[in-house]
């Protein structure tokens, strides 16, 4: 019998096309985009502008420093509060911390995962600032609801688009639903430079002070009119993404199929919830979610160990939601109790490109079994 390795949670796909790009960049001998001599994070800019449907892309080293950069952009500072979910990444909830300013947790829907829109209200304070709506999992949050409150109240909506790429919302791309979105290229996301983000936007003047952020906030060289950082993606790694956004659509029709295909296999289990993708939505299945229905914390670690011995990687997105960690346990003094139940109930599954037929029947079995 051939050995059976482990099904990873997620997993880059390359090929030749992606080393080509990246050797040509070396062989140029052109690194960086900096003195205006690269063209590839330029390039990358535009066709990702134009994939999601927004007027500018600023390309930055990874997906919280395009959180950061948006935040800043968006005038954070000392004194402002900045309302997140807690059922997310922690860089949603540090960036604001980075940016000076506050963040204040609310609760999420648990049908979809994602920040309650109906919670928005209570949270808002004449401090508020901006709201980060976390697309989960890759499904957006309810965006229409969201930009109707921040509207009311004149407040920042910055996309954390981070597992989103490709995800629609009424006939409408993440990075395209908000006032600016945050993109992250790292190694297990939907599409990869490596490290590397992508801040989108349709308004001229968060796009120019992203732009100078990303470099020491400067406006033309050694003259910075604001505080800046070295947020600058380097140009091997846009050659990769503008190869991987090439391949994307093919990426996310693959990943559509094999959520469709362990949906149906398991929809028939009534102790599990299945991922929901409403009508007008379309996910982009960055992971596989299930909820264990009524469980506790350790009956659902007790079901993903059984599903990791039989070498499938299952993960647990998130085990402690970022209000309970250490670090920000001072920030909120709330209960959030939609987020708490799902932080121990749920659980992921892989869903990316490069299953086949075999590991996805070998995912199913492993599941079944672990409910047993
Ligand atoms: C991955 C991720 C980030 C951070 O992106 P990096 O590129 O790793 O810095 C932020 N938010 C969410 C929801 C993420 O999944």
């Amino acid at each position: 019998m051939p050995s059976r390795g482990l099904i990873p949670i997620n997993r880059p796909v390359m090929d030749d096309e992606e080393i080509r790009a990246v050797v040509r960049v070396l062989r140029s001998g052109i690194l960086t985009s900096k003195s205006g001599s690269g063209t590839n994070v330029m390039q990358f800019e535009d066709a990702f502008a134009r994939y999601v449907g927004a007027r500018y892309a600023v390309a930055v080293n990874s997906g919280t420093a395009a959180l950061h950069v948006s935040l800043l952009a968006a005038g954070v500072g000392r004194n402002d509060e900045v309302i997140v979910p807690s059922f997310t990444f922690v860089a949603t909830a540090e960036t604001v911390v980075l940016a000076g300013g506050t963040p204040v947790f609310v609760d999420i829907d648990p049908d979809t995962y994602c920040i309650d829109p109906n919670e928005l209200e209570a949270a808002i304070t004449t401090r508020t600032k901006a709201i980060v709506p976390v697309h989960l999992y890759g499904l957006t949050a309810d965006m229409d609801s969201i930009m109707k409150v921040a509207k009311d109240h004149d407040i920042t909506v910055i996309e954390d688009a981070a597992q989103a790429h490709g995800a629609e919302y009424k006939g409408r791309r993440a990075g395209n639903l908000g006032h600016m979105a945050c993109f992250s290229f790292y190694g297990s996301k939907n599409m990869v430079t490596g490290e590397g983000g992508m801040v989108t936007t349709d308004n001229r003047e968060f796009a120019d002070t992203a732009r100078s952020i990303r470099n020491h906030g400067e406006s033309k060289a050694y003259q910075s009119n604001i505080l800046g950082h070295n947020y600058r993606m380097p140009e091997m790694e846009a050659a990769l993404g503008s190869v991987q956004l090439g391949k994307l659509p093919s990426f996310l029709e693959a990943r559509s199929k094999n959520a469709a295909a362990l949906s149906e296999a398991l929809k028939a289990n009534q102790e599990i919830q299945l991922p929901l993708e409403p009508e007008d939505y379309k996910h982009s299945w960055y992971v596989y979610t299930l909820r264990l229905k009524g469980s506790n914390a350790a009956k659902r670690d007790k079901v993903v160990r059984q599903i990791r011995e039989r070498r499938v990687d299952c993960q647990v997105y998130y085990p402690k939601p970022v209000h309970l960690q250490p670090y920000y346990k001072a920030f909120s003094p709330v209960e959030l109790k939609n987020t708490e139940t799902a932080a121990r109930q749920v659980f992921s599954l892989p869903v990316h490109p490069s299953l086949d037929e075999k590991d996805l029947d070998r995912i199913i079995h492993a599941v079944r079994k672990a409910l047993e």
